[in-house]
């Protein structure tokens, strides 16, 4: 037999080597005609173009309509090393992010992408940005998974195409009672909302996933780990020419040694300390010990702006529990948890001086205000500027397009509200100008805010208080 098959081997050589050299020659060819180094091909262009994925872990639109998320950072910033523009593509799905780079119509893909084997023989992988494990999820008060084993029969799904997919079909063959659905349609963050609706058994996403959302998902929890910490890098195309291939592992080898990739890190993924709601008790406890001290601020930053001061508070409340020197690792700081951005525009000088917090905090509010359509009533308008304080008002925008599109009135918050979490669907948000955002994430803030505000309401009506207490609407043209 083996005699017989090194002659057929010989013969498909002498096939396949004319073959692959005549595969070869197109690339030759542009080596000739094109012999400037794709590093200076993109400094000349001054432009670096990226593709990414639109969500919380990658990249997404601030409530300020400002691109932010880990990867955009980078890319940003490798952008300046360079001395050029970032461009960035949004695709839509994993494949169409692998068929731009092996196509070449973006420089890189900074997408969360893990680097598997598998994927080595399509793209080149950088060297690694962070590490994360694959994390299989449950919802608590059912069976923690504690093993691959334990993953036997169950309903489990992943993202199509993903680094999950290709090591549950490794693990598979060890496991054959191993089941999975590679889920076409949505992305990570919405396979979650598949296990908390117990609509499957358990999903796998990387570990990053859970953490930045876990505040989203208090009644999800990591089974436990698939795998060890795994690097997510850039992907590039496979090109003999690797200065620009080249010029990114430098960039990346230099924020690792000083620091400055820890920042960025620490910044995206890092606990975001969250002042949700909170019961009764506690919160009444808070207006006996915390508001008194901001009473005033609250009631002349509202007056100065046509506001209630006791909505003002229940929104201070909500930002930042009444707390002066709140902070977030995403930078927003102070009692009405301002970003950088907003207190500049503002006019705040320091952002921990609840005063100017607070004075702040209410001229913008009241400047969303004026800026949802007064086809909006009170007190939607209000609910909808408050979403908009968390959101940004082009999401809120987008989001009451959706309503509108699903035939809901965009001019009522009950129906806007069920919409905004579609913003963080890939099916919806692609169709939206301003993309993914937390959608959800706005509607609690609202609904708390609403329900302080009413708690506030009670307690100042029963005490008798001398202040003047005025149910919503309080905006009045004469204070415009
Ligand atoms: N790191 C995962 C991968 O590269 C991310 C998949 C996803 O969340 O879509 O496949």
């Amino acid at each position: 037999m083996q005699h017989e098959m090194v002659p057929g081997v010989a013969r498909l050589r002498r096939i396949v080597w004319p073959i692959l050299l005549l595969l070869s020659v197109p690339v030759v060819l542009q080596g000739c005609v094109n012999r400037t180094p794709m590093l200076e091909q993109v400094r000349e262009e001054g432009k670096l173009t990226i593709v990414t994925r639109n969500s919380s872990t990658t990249y997404y639109l601030d409530p300020e309509g400002q691109p932010d998320g880990l990867e955009y950072e980078l890319a940003e910033m490798f952008a300046d090393h360079l001395g050029v523009e970032l461009e960035v593509v949004v695709a839509n799905n994993l494949k169409d992010i692998f068929t731009m780079v092996t196509r070449r119509e973006v420089d890189l893909a900074a997408a969360g992408l893990t680097i598997t084997n598998h994927r080595k023989n399509w793209v080149r992988f950088s060297e690694p940005i962070k590490w994360v494990s694959q994390q299989v999820i449950y919802r608590a008060g059912n069976d923690k998974p504690d093993s691959v084993e334990d993953l036997y029969d169950k309903h489990i799904e992943v993202v199509a195409l993903s680094s999950h997919s290709e090591h549950l079909r490794k693990l598979h063959k060890q496991h054959p009672k191993l089941r999975w659905v590679e889920n076409e349609q949505l992305e990570s963050e919405e396979l979650l909302d598949l296990v908390k609706n117990q609509l499957v058994d358990y999903v796998v996403v990387d570990s990053t996933e859970l953490n930045i959302n876990q505040h989203l998902y208090p009644e999800l929890s990591v089974g436990f780990d698939l795998t060890k910490p795994e690097p997510i890098a850039w992907a590039f195309p496979h090109t003999h020419d690797t200065s620009l291939y080249d010029e990114a592992n430098r960039f990346i080898k230099m924020i690792d040694d000083n620091g400055v990739l820890a920042q960025v890190l620490e910044r995206h993924y890092s606990h975001v300390e969250q002042f949700d709601h909170v019961g009764t008790f506690t919160f009444l406890e808070h207006v006996a010990a915390r508001l008194p001290e901001y009473e005033e601020a609250f009631q002349e930053a509202a007056a100065q702006n046509g506001l209630d001061w006791l909505l003002l508070a229940a929104m201070g409340y909500q930002e930042s529990h009444w707390r002066a020197d709140a902070v977030s690792p995403t930078g927003v700081r102070g009692l009405m948890m301002l970003t950088n951005r907003t207190a500049r525009m503002l006019g705040v000088s320091n952002r921990r001086d609840p005063l100017e917090s607070i004075d702040g905090g209410a001229r913008y509010l009241r400047d969303l205000y004026e800026r949802v359509p007064e086809s909006v009533k009170e007190p939607d308008r209000m609910w909808m500027a408050l979403a908009s304080y968390n959101i940004g008002l082009g999401h809120l925008r987008d989001a009451r397009k959706i309503t509108k599109r699903r035939k809901g009135n965009p001019d009522k918050w009950v129906d806007v509200k069920d919409n905004l979490p579609l913003l963080r669907k890939r099916k919806w948000y692609r169709t939206t100008q301003y993309g993914y955002a937390r959608g959800n994430e706005a509607v609690r803030y609202v609904e708390n805010i609403r329900s302080y505000y009413e708690i506030l309401h009670k307690h100042y009506s029963e005490q008798e208080s001398p202040i003047r207490i005025e149910p919503l609407p309080t905006i009045e043209a004469s204070a415009l």
